[in-house]
């Protein structure tokens, strides 16, 4: 491991190096994840390679879960909390759930435009339908006059 058998002098010195307070260390000998930014000082202060408290780093993250695959991209990412289940905002923006504001003014974006839109685009396509049959040389005829076959009789209404 990493850290131990650190002597006093070691805490001292990596304290100093790391320019961190002792806690910082007990907490880093105590297993807690290490900020990318001192990788570099402690790999030098305990000669050895970034790589190696790279990797170190990386086991901590792993064995507690928090090296996780975003839900979103499928990338590999490490996640600061438990809960993390996405690598970035961006994926995040699209894992978010719309507010019952956005989901209305959606819904009235739809009904005001898109079906407006369709409306009309279904009246451009009976009209140039209508004028391609005429061309072809077909009539519209009107439908025969005749009896209609409701009456006021049939459900007894007698008109005044
Ligand atoms: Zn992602």
């Amino acid at each position: 491991m990493l850290f131990s058998g650190l002597s006093d002098q070691d805490f001292q010195g990596l304290k100093d190096f790391c320019n961190v307070t002792k806690t910082s260390i007990r907490r880093w000998k105590a297993g807690q994840p290490i900020k990318k930014r001192y990788w570099k000082p402690i790999a030098n202060y305990l000669k050895k390679d970034v790589k190696e408290v790279e990797n170190y780093n990386a086991e901590l993250l792993r064995k507690q879960g928090r090296i996780k695959v975003c839900r979103i991209c499928g990338k590999e990412f490490q996640s600061r909390f438990q809960r993390t289940i996405v690598c970035s905002s961006k994926c995040r923006i699209k894992l978010k759930p719309k507010s019952d504001y956005k989901l209305k003014m959606d819904m009235h974006y739809k009904n005001v435009f898109i079906d407006s839109l369709s409306k009309q685009e279904t009246r451009d396509l009976i009209r140039s339908e209508t004028i391609n049959y005429l061309n072809r040389g077909s009539k519209i005829e009107k439908l025969k006059p005749e009896e209609a076959y409701f009456t006021f009789d049939s459900i007894g209404y007698e008109p005044l």
